[in-house]
């Protein structure tokens, strides 16, 4: 049986590997796994071909008698929400998130609002490959229904979270550029609502991101950091594709890596929640989000690699607060996933009651080296290679401490080093953090030899 969901959805290349076909045959399979008569919604970030392959889904999900929501153009994060609010059986959003133009996919929401689970991908998929598909007979197949407050219900729930008058008194001056993705459609107008006044780069929906590539990566910034150095702006913001992740500049243009950004909210919310309060994040994340965590007196808990899994254990150990290190942050008071909407409210919030500059507020969060390198290993070989590591890292000289629940993590005085097999590619990721480059060079260096020895 073949793998159809990845660790966000099934995606990939439209007129390749995604196709109507294929849609009309995922909405069967989730249909007939849903009860006939249940009502799902259905969304999409401003993609070209995401009516194609939403119209193919639902008719696939109507032929076996469930209705569909039509949400339109509205950012993952939002259509998750109205799935939770209004007590749908589920969502299904058509979104690349940060891929280039030509891709596409399908992501499914459980009906709390939360990425579904590999279980019950893997019980769709079985329905998909078997063709086990439910099919109702004339007078019982499923509607369509447009509705038009998903965007609404979105942005009101937002502002509802922050100290609004605040914000409008703080006179703040954002640079935003969602990149002409699903985020154009909500973040100018939380910004007006707020009284920011913004300068804005790419806020329509643009289908073929002509503005720049939709992961907002530092060299994709260059023209928000331009404008903020131009128009004097305390913040800049910049969003992916379907706006369940935003990223941060400073008010001299600097770009705020991820995982500072995430340590910086993870300080600042657990500063609202009782002492001893939970916060999330990946093994992969940064050492500065424990450090901020210690900060603001909580305690961290660190879990498999995947939003889908960050965002299932925070509910499982009841955190308040939990994360990515590439801008996904995740509030738990609001919803239980990435949400850039959110996190761009958190961070007006956060410049507007304290009066601090964003610099300022990031200078607090302390800084690492991280580097990366990547082996060649091929797919069948990654679970005996990533076994053999597991025993040989135990003999090294030095080790505090191994957490292997997902590849192999080896903490050291110095720093500590992240071997993983990738999902995707027929590689392993090593990646070493240190307190300086030189000490996580060193760090990566002794674990490639570690890696060739078990691959000789
Ligand atoms: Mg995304």
């Amino acid at each position: 049986m073949g793998r159809l969901f990845g660790t966000n959805g099934v995606r990939g290349i439209v007129g390749k590997s995604m196709h109507p076909d294929l849609a009309l045959r995922l909405g069967k399979a989730v249909g007939s796994w849903l009860r006939a008569g249940d009502t799902i919604a259905v969304g999409s970030d401003a993609r070209l071909s995401a009516d194609m392959l939403k119209a193919a889904f639902c008719a696939g999900v109507h032929s076996t008698g469930v209705h569909t929501l039509d949400v339109g153009v509205v950012p993952s994060p939002g259509i998750q929400l109205y799935v939770r609010d209004k007590g749908l059986a589920g969502g299904a959003i058509m979104t690349a998130s940060h891929n280039p133009p030509e891709y596409n996919g399908i992501k499914l929401i459980a009906p709390d609002g939360t990425e579904t689970s590999q279980d019950e991908e893997a019980a769709v998929e079985r329905l998909h490959f078997d063709e086990h598909f439910r099919s109702a007979t004339w007078d019982q197949v499923g509607t369509h229904r447009v509705v038009e407050d998903a965007a609404g219900h979105y942005i009101d729930a937002v502002l509802a979270q922050v100290d609004q008058e605040a914000i409008r008194g703080a006179g703040l001056k954002v640079v935003l550029d969602p990149g002409g993705g699903a985020g154009a459609v909500t973040a100018p107008v939380l910004m007006e609502r707020l009284g920011v006044e913004v300068v804005p780069i790419a806020c329509e929906p643009d289908p073929l991101f002509s503005s720049r590539p939709s992961e907002p990566t530092e060299a994709n910034a260059a023209a928000a950091i331009a404008a903020v150095k131009r128009e004097g702006a305390d913040l800049g913001i910049l969003q992916d594709g379907d706006a369940d992740r935003a990223v941060f500049l400073d008010e001299k243009g600097g770009y705020v890596w991820g995982d500072r950004s995430l340590a910086l909210a993870a300080l600042h919310e657990l500063r609202r929640h009782p002492p001893g309060s939970i916060v999330c994040t990946a093994v992969s994340s940064s050492s500065c989000v424990a450090d901020a965590v210690g900060m603001g007196g909580g305690r961290l808990e660190w879990t498999v690699v995947g939003s889908p899994v960050v965002a299932r254990e925070m509910i499982r150990l009841g955190a308040v607060f939990g994360g990515e290190d590439n801008g996904g942050l995740m509030f738990a008071r609001h919803q239980v996933c990435r949400d850039g909407l959110m996190a761009m409210a958190f961070m007006l919030e956060l410049l507007a009651t304290t009066g601090r500059t964003m610099s300022d507020l990031v200078s607090e969060i302390p800084e690492y080296a991280l580097v990366k390198e990547k082996v060649p290993v091929p797919d069948d070989a990654k679970q005996a290679v990533l076994a053999r590591l597991r025993e040989d890292v135990q003999s090294l000289e030095g080790v505090q401490r191994i957490d292997d629940r997902d590849g192999v993590k080896v903490y050291f005085d110095e720093g500590w080093v992240l071997v993983r097999p990738s999902g995707t590619e027929p590689i392993f990721r090593v990646q070493a953090e240190a307190r300086d480059e030189a000490h996580a060079r060193r760090l990566v260096d002794r674990f490639l030899g570690v890696l060739h020895g078990v691959l000789a």
